[in-house]
């Protein structure tokens, strides 16, 4: 039995590892949940799941939950809150694995105590490996605790990686739907709406993932976590456009040899896998081969997708850059959201941002916390500007 802290447990990939226990009761149980400020959601989870402890993201919050949950006569659950309530989810001694789906840099601390704590993580939190990866792959190594991927494509890349050895990767190619603009003309793009931007071809996600994926910027933070992971250089990982989402991606060796993975466009599955590996679990998520007619794959547009080339730039400085990257981006994609500044105005200022920063190498998650916090501010200065 694998007793589960879920960071993010009232987001998309929280409710869908908690369908994943639901579906296999006898493998995994509900130790831990920390949501943040959906106190009703994170009330009918805790109900349901009575998990040792419930983390809420602030005091105020954990406040009107205890009163909540003793109405229901639901008693022996831990109420915290905040980071230091994250922490104490991810840390717990009752837990044995930690799925780490807080969006942005929130979940950093909570990630790296897990680590620090023994215990492995399912990582769907792409921006802790942007901001954070040479710290936290180093702690994972160093403790022999596996981070396996659960964002799609790296948890593909995961699956085809063990067809070969480390020496043996050529290169890996992290496949992308394209976005809703994959066709769109260069000279339409400063007219994009938030509403255009937000409708997704091919995944249901939250909506900073949604515009990442519109901008490619998506793309590029999982260049970067792609490197941290597995170990690799810019150079080696590339980027196919490949408009069905069927293939999540794909691994070149040394001989020729390409390996790729194809499965439904359902993140469930690879959070099955992070959570049963090294096993393979039956699982209903099957794939029809026989209804794929074709698979398209082209090389993606630099031009008209400029956060790429952005990335790729951040991906080769690491450090301060990778994590100015993705905080610049964050305060864009909001600024974007509520109607301040079109939509080529994100790559616009993380150009700006990247350009001021200085080339540093964090050495603690403190140091990124204030490398990110000094990079959203100059981010908002130029958006008010
Ligand atoms: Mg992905």
């Amino acid at each position: 039995m694998k007793r589960l802290a879920i960071l993010g447990s009232t987001g998309s990939i929280g409710q869908s590892t908690l369908s994943i226990v639901e579906q296999f009761p006898e493998r995994f149980q509900v130790a831990a949940l920390a949501a943040g400020r959906n106190l009703d959601e994170a009330y009918a989870q805790a109900v349901r799941w009575r998990p040792r402890v419930v983390s809420v993201g602030s005091e105020e919050l954990a406040g009107r939950l205890a009163p909540m949950l003793s109405k229901a006569g639901v008693g022996g659950i831990d109420i915290v809150y905040g980071t230091s309530g994250t922490v104490a989810c991810s840390t717990h001694p009752e837990v044995d694995f930690v799925v780490s789906a807080i969006v942005g840099v929130a979940g950093l601390e909570a990630t790296h105590a897990a680590i620090l704590a023994g215990k492995p993580v399912g990582l769907a939190n792409k921006e802790c490996m942007v901001a954070a990866g040479e710290i936290l792959t180093r702690a994972a190594r160093e403790r022999s605790v596996p981070i396996l991927p659960i964002d799609s494509e790296h948890n593909a890349v995961h699956q085809c990686l063990r067809v070969g050895a480390h020496a043996e990767v050529k290169t890996i190619w992290l496949t992308a739907s394209g976005g809703p603009f994959r066709q769109l003309p260069l000279e339409k793009f400063t007219a994009i709406t938030p509403e255009q931007a937000l409708k997704h071809p091919t995944w249901v996600m939250g909506r900073r993932i949604t515009i990442d994926s519109a901008t490619m910027l998506n793309k590029g933070l999982e260049v970067i976590e792609a490197c941290r992971l597995f170990d690799l250089t810019p150079d080696q990982v590339h980027v196919m456009v490949h408009p069905q989402s069927t293939v999540h991606s794909l691994v070149e060796f040394v001989d020729g040899s390409i390996v790729a993975q194809i499965s439904v466009t359902d993140m469930r599955l690879p959070i099955l896998y992070a959570l049963a590996y090294p096993e393979r679990p039956a699982s209903a998520l099957t794939f029809d081969l026989a209804a794929l007619r074709h698979l398209e794959f082209e090389q993606p547009d630099f031009e008209r997708f400029p956060c790429l080339r952005l990335a790729f730039e951040a991906a080769y400085k690491g450090g301060a850059h990778c994590i100015a990257l993705n905080a610049s981006d964050e305060v864009a994609v909001e600024a974007f959201l509520a109607g301040r500044i079109p939509f080529m105005g994100i790559p616009g200022t993380i150009d700006k941002v990247l350009a001021s920063t200085p080339e540093a190498h964090p050495a603690t998650i403190a140091e990124v916390l204030a490398a990110d916090r000094e990079a959203r501010q100059r981010a908002r200065e130029l958006i008010a500007g």
